[in-house]
C-alpha cells in the first residue's frame, strides 16, 4: 500500500506572509503596516523576485504541517535526515504492533514468487514479535524483531524553504521511489494551498535546468505536471 498523506495546518494566507516579509526588507515602512491585503498583485511579483535572486530565508515564514500513514521505517528514517523540519512519529517502543503492516515495495508485488518469499518473511517476524509480548519481553525490545520494512504514521512540519530543500533532493529521479512518492504527494498538498509558493519546486533539473546529481539520470523534469503524474 502506497502511503497516505494530508495536510492538516498551515500558516494563513502563506504567499502573502512570505511576499510581506520579503517587501519590508525593500521598505521603509513599519513591520505593522506592510501586510499585502488578499488580491495584492505584487505578491506574485515579490515571490517570483525572492527564488530568482535567491533570497529564500522569507519562505521560511509560511509552514505546513502533514500528517502521513502507511509509510515504511525505511522511507521514515530517511526523511528524518531533514533536520530542518519537525516530526512526531509512532513509537514502537509505547505503542504494540498489532497487525502485520508492512510495505511491500512493487518490483516485490510484481513477481509472485518473492512476494510470496516476502509475506512469509513478514508473518514469521510478526508472529516471534508476538510471542515474545507473550513472554513479557518489552515492546521496546519485541520491536527489534520487526522489519524495516513496517508501516508507521507521523506527523510532519516544514516551512516553505525547506519543503523546496526537500522537493529538490527527493523528487529527483535518482532518490528512492517511496521517498519520491511521498514527496510526490506532499508537493501536490503544498502547492494547491498555496500555488505562488511552490511554482516551480522540485529538482534542480526542473528548478535551474541542471542537473545537480554526479551521474545524471538523463531524463530531465520539463515541468510539475510530469512530476506529480509520476508513478512510482
Ligand atoms: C539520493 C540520495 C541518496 C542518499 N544517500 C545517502 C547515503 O547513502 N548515506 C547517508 O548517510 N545519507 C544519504 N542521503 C541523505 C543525505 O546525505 C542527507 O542527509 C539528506 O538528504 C538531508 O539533506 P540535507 O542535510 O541537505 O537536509 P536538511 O537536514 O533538511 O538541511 C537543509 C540544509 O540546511 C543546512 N544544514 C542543516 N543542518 C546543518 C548543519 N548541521 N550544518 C550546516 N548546515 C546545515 C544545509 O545547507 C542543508 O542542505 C541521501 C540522500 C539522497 C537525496
Amino acid at each position: 500500500m502506497a502511503c497516505e498523506v494530508q495536510l492538516v495546518a498551515q500558516t494563513p494566507a502563506p504567499e502573502r506572509v512570505v511576499a510581506s516579509a520579503a517587501k519590508l526588507c525593500y521598505s521603509p515602512s513599519r513591520a505593522s503596516d506592510i501586510f499585502l491585503g488578499p488580491g495584492d498583485e505584487s505578491v506574485v511579483f515579490f515571490l517570483k523576485k525572492l527564488r530568482s535572486i535567491g533570497h529564500l530565508s522569507p519562505f521560511e515564514h509560511a509552514s505546513f504541517t502533514f500528517a502521513v500513514d502507511g509509510l515504511s521505517r525505511v522511507a521514515s528514517h530517511q526523511l528524518v535526515r531533514h533536520r530542518l523540519a519537525s516530526f512526531s512519529q509512532q513509537s514502537q517502543r509505547y505503542v504494540k504492533m498489532t497487525s502485520a503492516a508492512a510495505v511491500t515495495p512493487p518490483s516485490v508485488s510484481a513477481l509472485p514468487e518473492a512476494k510470496d518469499i516476502f509475506e512469509r518473511q513478514l508473518s514469521s517476524a510478526m508472529d516471534a514479535y508476538g510471542r515474545l509480548i507473550a513472554l513479557g519481553i518489552p515492546k521496546e525490545d519485541a520491536r527489534f524483531i520487526l522489519p524495516h520494512g513496517a508501516e508507521t504514521s507521523l506527523m510532519l512540519t516544514m516551512n516553505a524553504r525547506e519543503l523546496h530543500h526537500f522537493f529538490s533532493l527527493r523528487l529527483c529521479r535518482r532518490a528512492q521511489w517511496e521517498i519520491r512518492d511521498l514527496a510526490r504527494k506532499i508537493l501536490a498538498l503544498a502547492h494547491k494551498a498555496a500555488p505562488a509558493l511552490f511554482e516551480p519546486s522540485g529538482p534542480s533539473c526542473l528548478t535551474q535546468g541542471r542537473c545537480a546529481e554526479a551521474q545524471s539520470c538523463g531524463r530531465p523534469f520539463s515541468s510539475m505536471e510530469e512530476i506529480l503524474s509520476e508513478d512510482s
